[in-house]
């Protein structure tokens, strides 16, 4: 008796098996693992067990809840382009199914010994089939649940060259993993279990999407990722982005899938490095799990022997919703749902709890500001000064605040010499000021520098300085660099050297300690991979200028911060990555309140 959903078998016109890229589909264990899981996820499993021995090298048995075969599919389905899933050349431009070739199977009979049970429900007898050198050997009755249950033994014993190209049992078997955790992924609501040499190595019930990428990739992943969903009418996307301080160097923890389907797809990965650009240092990777879903038409699975790559029509649709959703996803993180300079402004009142009268900061407007950076200072009466002098030394003592209403209606204070603090329609908004003053610095540099050279301002006095042997070989290999920013340094004999010229608006306290301080942030950013010269001395710059607070007394207000904030191409995150804002929401505020 027929299941309902049993697909019957067919063979498939030749002028349709020309129209499928040949290809090797089973190179490795991991391959064959992937074909057997792909048939039981068409054939509506709910439950995929896998038994390996030696990493798939003597066994790789996958058993299935699907709706099985019948006695006379179950034969025909070893056959060379035997298969359920389509019948017309057209069908292949409307893949919804994981197979379609009728290839895997037959594969596998030619290079391995198979045993299969299989049945279409659970009170009729099943038929075992056994095939050896490629032919069926035994097919007979059995009695066996409804499902499928296909076993490979000795992969590639008849083809010694293959076997010997496998690589080491751990290799192996990270392949097979591998496999099963992006099926896994996109398909939560089958159960997955998997046993190696006995031992259950993964466990994974029916659940959720979200609650399979926790099983798959750890309950840590929570703190690592931020969700994203974007639809047009041409294509959905869903899934999770990681944040920039949690990405590596390896690139590990990158999953893409296109209708269901894991892909390697160069030009859309492209499209999420974009997105996190200058946000972490060359040579990271960040973590993201993608789905997208659009009309199988418009998707080409069928170019590549695998099926791990694909083609979409309309890529640069794609590529540009993918690259504006994960800005977006970042940018609200950590600037609340909406960085809006314009509006988060002075609409709550912030009860000033004191013991001491609060000594109200002297109104002063310090004019000397940054040339390059602050063309038109706007005088707004708050001096940098006094707000600093006001606040306590010690940044472990309970922030005492200062309430200044200044123009504009610019609400703020300052706490412990470092955050901003200010009201946003969303809860309260703290902004790490060295941060921020380091993500406009670095972007200046960066900016200036890609034409010609900063303006240098020759000092008054020279600076002479020695540094150590190591030290001094690294000026000399940058020295030319550095001109480029306006430094310039001259080797005076032995590990002497003179400072002439600082890029304007640069001050320092003294050319050794500070030249000490550049050299070893630009190592740092070697070691993290920043492999571009400029970027890295801007980098360097950047972090060294936002070190000392003298540039605090140069910036006319809060406001001209936010200002030039609001001109960087970045304006969330430091140049390393790190947050520059925090918004303590008001939904968890008045949360805890309650309790
Ligand atoms: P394809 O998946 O490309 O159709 P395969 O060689 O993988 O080709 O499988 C051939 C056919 O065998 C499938 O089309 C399907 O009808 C049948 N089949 C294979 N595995 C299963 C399974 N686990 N349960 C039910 N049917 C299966
Ligand atoms: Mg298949």
């Amino acid at each position: 008796m027929l299941n309902a959903k049993q697909n019957i078998i067919k063979r498939l016109p030749d002028f349709v098996a020309n129209q499928i890229a040949a290809g090797e589909v089973v190179q490795r264990p991991a391959n064959a693992l992937k074909e057997l899981m792909e048939n039981a996820i068409d054939a509506d499993a709910t439950e995929i067990h896998i038994f390996i021995q030696d990493s798939g090298k003597t066994k790789i048995s996958v058993r299935d809840n699907g709706f099985g075969m019948n006695a006379e599919d179950a034969v025909l389905c070893f056959e060379r382009h035997a298969t359920s899933k389509i019948t017309a050349s057209a069908d292949l431009f409307s893949i919804t199914t994981k197979g379609f070739r009728g290839e895997a199977l037959a594969s596998m009979a030619a290079v391995s010994k198979i045993e299969m049970l299989t049945a279409t429900d659970s009170q009729n007898p099943g038929t075992r089939i056994v095939i050896e050198d490629g032919k069926i050997i035994t097919q007979e009755p059995v009695s066996c649940p409804k499902g499928t249950h296909l076993t490979l033994k000795h992969l590639f014993y008849n083809v010694p060259a293959r076997r010997h190209f496998l690589k080491s049992d751990s290799v192996e078997f990270r392949h097979l993993l591998e496999e099963t955790e992006r099926l896994a992924l996109v398909h939560p609501h089958v159960e997955f279990k998997l046993i190696h040499n006995k031992t259950e190595m993964l466990h994974w019930p029916a659940t959720t999407s979200i609650l399979r990428i926790r099983q798959v990739l750890g309950a840590q992943i929570d703190a690592q990722v931020l969700p994203v969903d974007e639809s047009t009418p041409y294509i959905k996307i869903s899934g999770f982005v990681g944040l920039p301080q949690h990405a590596l160097k390896a690139r590990k923890d990158q999953y893409l899938f296109i209708n269901e389907r894991f892909v390697r797809y160069p030009y859309l990965h492209h499209a999420v490095l974009q997105a996190y650009e200058q946000l972490i240092p060359d040579g990271h990777q960040p973590k993201y799990i993608l789905f997208l879903t659009l009309d199988p038409q418009h998707v080409d699975v069928n170019i590549h022997p695998t099926k791990t790559e694909v083609k979409i029509d309309d890529e640069r649709t794609a590529y540009h919703l993918i690259q504006s959703m994960i800005r977006r996803a970042l940018g609200k993180a950590n600037a609340g749902p909406s960085l809006d300079f314009n509006t988060e402004m002075g609409f709550m009142d912030i009860q000033i709890n004191t013991d001491k009268p609060l000594e109200a900061p002297k109104i002063d407007y310090n004019p000397a500001y940054h040339p390059e950076f602050n063309p038109k200072p706007k005088p707004t009466g708050i001096s940098w000064d006094a707000l600093f002098n006001s606040v306590p030394e010690h940044t472990e003592a309970p922030a005492q605040v200062l309430n200044l209403e200044a123009e504009e209606n610019n609400l703020f204070f300052l706490y412990a010499k470092r955050y901003m603090v200010y009201p946003h329609p969303e809860g309260i908004m703290l902004m790490d000021i060295r941060r921020a003053r380091e993500r406009i610095l670095y972007e200046y540099y960066l900016s200036k520098t890609a034409e010609s050279a900063l303006p240098a301002q020759e000092l008054l006095f020279p600076e002479q300085f020695e540094l150590s042997v190591s030290a001094a070989q690294w000026m000399r290999d940058w020295q030319q660099d550095l001109l480029l920013f306006g430094i310039r340094v001259e080797p005076f004999g032995g590990q002497h050297f003179i400072l002439y010229a600082l890029p304007s608006g640069v001050e320092i306290q003294h050319a050794k300690e500070w030249m000490e301080q550049l050299r070893e942030s630009f190592l740092l950013h070697q070691d993290q991979g920043i492999t571009d010269v400029r970027d890295n001395v801007a980098r360097a710059l950047a972090q060294t200028g936002s070190w000392t607070t003298s540039w605090i007394q140069e910036q006319s207000v809060f406001g001209r911060l936010r200002e030039d904030l609001k001109t960087c191409k970045q304006s969330q995150y430091s140049p390393a990555g790190k947050p520059i804002f925090m918004l303590l929401k008001d939904f968890d505020i008045r949360k805890f309140f309650k309790s």
